[in-house]
C-alpha cells in the first residue's frame, strides 16, 4: 500500500533537507533554541533546507498558543522556514496507512495490558528506563483479539519487533559529527532493546516513533540533527524506515544543553523560557553565545 505524502514545500530533489521538530506542549527553552540553531547552521552549510514541523499528536498537551509561541521565538532568533508547515495533527491519515502496511506484514497486535500490569510483571527497562515491555500480549489468540476489541477495552497497537528483525536482518544508520559534512560513521540499530513499542493508541492511530518516520520520509528529510537523548529512538526508526520502503536519514546528535546542577533543560523542571529570557533583555546574539554557537 502507498503512503500518503503531504503536498509540501518543493525542494529540488537532491537538495539537503533538515528539520526542526518541537512538540507544542510549552515554551521553547534554551535547549530547543540550540537545536533550531543548530540545525539551520546545517542547513546552511549543507547548501540545504531547514523546516520547521509541529509534532502535535498528543491532542491533550499540546496546544495552538504553543505553536505560535515557537513560530514567534525562532523568528526573534532570526530562523525562517518554508510554509505550509507540517502539523502532524493533520496527517492521521497519513500515519493509519502506514499502520496497515505493518498490519498486513502481520507486525501489528493488539495489547490490553494496563500500565501497572507492564510495570509489575516487567523485569527489564527500555533505553529510557521505562519498563520493557514483556510481551504478555503478542500471542494473544486471534478469537480473544477480536472479542476484546469488539467489547471496546482500551487498546494500544504494538510492533512485534522480534518478527520485524527477523524480516529486515541486520539495520544500520550513518551518523556525521557537527560539521555534518564530515565523514560518515557506520552504526548499528539495536530494536530489540525497546521491545514491542506501541505505535497507535484507540483513537490516535500514531505515535512518536510512526509519525517521525513517515513525515521525514514526506519531506524527504535527508539529515536529521537531534539531542544525544534521542540516539537509541534511531533503532526503532531505521527498523520502522526498512519495513515501511521508506529512505533513511543521515543522523547527527547533538550534545544537550544541561543546568547549572547538570540536568537536562526541560519545561517540566522550570527551566527559564526563551520568551522569559528575551523579556529579561537577552538579544538573540546573547543566546547565541550564550549556547556557544
Ligand atoms: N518532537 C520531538 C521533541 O520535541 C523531537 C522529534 C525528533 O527530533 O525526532 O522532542
Amino acid at each position: 500500500m502507498a503512503l500518503c505524502y503531504y503536498p509540501a514545500v518543493s525542494t529540488p530533489s537532491s537538495s539537503p533537507v533538515l528539520r526542526f521538530a518541537p512538540s507544542p506542549n510549552g515554551r521553547l527553552h534554551l535547549g530547543h533554541a540550540y537545536s533550531a540553531l543548530l540545525t539551520w547552521q546545517a542547513a546552511a552549510r549543507l547548501g540545504g533546507t531547514a523546516l520547521l514541523r509541529i509534532e502535535d499528536i498528543d491532542t491533550e498537551r499540546c496546544k495552538p498558543e504553543f505553536t505560535t509561541a515557537i513560530e514567534t521565538d525562532l523568528a526573534w532568533l532570526g530562523l525562517s522556514w518554508p510554509t505550509p508547515v507540517m502539523l502532524q495533527s493533520e496527517r492521521m491519515d497519513a500515519y493509519a496507512d502506514a499502520g496497515n502496511v505493518l498490519r498486513e506484514q502481520n507486525l501489528l497486535y493488539p495489547c490490553f495490558c494496563s500500565r501497572a500490569e507492564i510495570a509489575a510483571l516487567a523485569t527489564e527497562t527500555d533505553p529510557d528506563g521505562a519498563p520493557l515491555y514483556p510481551g504478555t500480549c503478542r500471542h494473544l489468540h486471534r478469537g480473544e483479539q477480536i472479542e476484546r476489541l469488539e467489547r471496546g477495552d482500551p487498546v494500544q497497537f504494538r510492533l512485534d519487533t522480534q518478527g520485524a528483525i527477523e524480516r529486515t536482518g541486520m539495520l544500520t544508520f550513518t551518523v556525521v559529527g557537527p560539521l555534518v559534512t564530515d565523514r560518515p560513521q557506520i552504526r548499528h540499530a539495536r530494536p530489540q532493546r525497546w521491545g514491542d513499542v506501541v505505535l497507535q493508541r484507540k483513537g490516535t492511530p500514531t505515535s512518536y516513533h510512526l509519525s517521525v518516520v513517515v513525515d521525514d520520509a514526506a519531506q524527504a528529510i535527508t539529515h536529521v540533527t537531534r539531542g544525544r537523548d534521542m540516539e537509541a529512538a534511531t533503532d526503532i526508526h531505521v527498523l520502522l524506515q526498512t519495513l515501511l520502503g521508506l529512505a533513511s536519514p543521515i543522523y547527527h546528535f547533538h550534545r544537550l544543553i544541561l543546568d547549572d546542577a547538570g540536568r537536562k533543560l526541560a519545561k517540566s523542571k522550570g527551566s527559564p523560557s526563551l520568551a522569559s529570557l528575551r523579556d529579561g533583555g537577552w538579544t538573540p546574539d546573547d543566546v547565541r553565545q550564550s549556547l556557544g554557537l
